[in-house]
C-alpha cells in the first residue's frame, strides 16, 4: 500500500475531470461512499463514478495518483453508503487517514467561508493550507480539537463505561476534549475525576488517531488507578465498571483507538 501524501496547499479544482484514475473521496452528509471490494475490503471510487459537477478539493496524492474530496447528494447504485466511523474497519489505514483529512478539510471550509474580522469572503492562497481574507489579510488554518482517551487499569481490570452517545450496550473508555489553557495531563486528570470520581497516576502515552467528528485528534493514554470509588457522573456516563479481560462487555469496533487501547491491554494487538 503506497503512502498517502497530504497536499501542503489543498485547492478546489475541476482537474478531477481529467484524471480518470484518481481516487474520489465522496461524502453524502456524515456518510462516505465506497466501492465494495472482495470480502469486507472497500476502496475509493474512480471519478467517473461520481455524480458531482464542478470543483473538488485536491487533498493529496498516493504515488502520483491525485486524491480528491467532494460532497454529493446523488448516490450511484454501484457505491455503498457507510458511516465514516464504520469505514475505519473497512478501509486500509492509509485510506482511512486520507478519508479523515478529506472530511476535516471539507467541514472546515464549509464553516470558514467568510472572514471573522471583516466579513469578506475568504480566498485560497498559493502554497499554503490557510484560507486568507483578501481585504484584511487574516489567515485561517484548519482547526483541530485535541481530545484525550484513557484506559484506566487497576490490577488485572480495566475501567469501561457506557456513554449516553454510544450505540447499543457498547462500553468504552473515558474521553473528553482538552480545554483552553489546559495541558493534556491536566485534561486527563480533570475528565477522569469529573466523569468517574477516581484519581489516576503514572499516565503513559500510547498512540493517536484523527477523529473527524467533526475535527478531533484523539490522544490515547494508559493510566493506573490511584484512589476513589468509580461512580458514573449520570450526565455523560450511564454505567461504569471494572472488567477483566476474560469478562468484557461489548466494546468499541475495530479501527477505533479505543479498541486498539483495549486490545493492546489484553495482549491481542
Ligand atoms: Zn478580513
Amino acid at each position: 500500500m503506497a503512502d498517502f501524501i497530504p497536499a501542503s496547499a489543498p485547492v478546489l479544482t475541476a482537474d478531477w475531470q481529467q484524471c480518470p484514475n484518481a481516487h474520489m473521496i465522496l461524502f453524502c452528509g456524515k456518510d462516505i461512499l465506497l466501492q465494495k471490494g472482495p470480502g469486507d475490503c472497500c476502496s475509493f471510487p474512480a471519478p467517473e463514478t461520481a455524480t458531482l459537477s464542478g470543483e473538488a478539493l485536491l487533498i493529496g496524492h498516493r504515488e502520483n495518483t491525485p486524491c480528491f474530496a467532494a460532497e454529493t447528494e446523488e448516490i450511484p447504485d454501484s457505491l455503498d453508503v457507510i458511516p465514516l466511523r464504520s469505514a475505519a474497519a473497512l478501509l486500509p489505514e492509509e485510506d482511512f487517514f486520507a478519508a479523515c483529512r478529506a472530511k476535516e478539510l471539507l467541514h472546515w471550509r464549509k464553516q470558514h467561508q467568510f472572514c471573522g474580522h471583516c466579513g469578506n469572503p475568504l480566498a485560497e492562497p498559493e502554497n499554503d493550507a490557510a484560507l486568507v481574507c483578501p481585504a484584511c489579510n487574516e489567515h485561517y488554518y484548519p482547526q483541530i480539537a485535541p481530545a484525550v482517551i484513557v484506559a484506566i487499569v487497576r490490577g488485572d481490570q480495566i475501567l469501561l463505561a457506557h456513554n449516553k452517545r454510544f450505540q447499543g450496550k457498547i462500553h468504552g473508555l473515558i474521553a473528553g476534549f482538552v480545554e483552553a489553557g489546559e495541558s493534556v495531563e491536566q485534561a486527563i486528570h480533570r475528565e477522569i475525576r469529573e466523569e468517574t470520581g477516581v484519581t489516576v497516576k503514572n499516565i503513559r502515552y500510547f498512540s493517536s488517531q484523527c477523529w473527524p467528528f467533526p475535527n478531533s485528534l484523539m490522544l490515547g493514554y494508559y493510566a493506573e488507578y490511584e484512589s476513589g470509588e468509580a461512580v458514573p457522573d449520570g450526565e455523560e456516563l450511564e454505567t461504569l465498571g471494572w472488567f477483566t479481560a476474560d469478562n468484557l462487555p461489548e466494546i468499541p469496533p475495530h479501527g477505533s483507538i479505543a479498541r486498539k487501547l483495549i486490545d493492546h491491554w489484553r495482549g491481542e494487538a
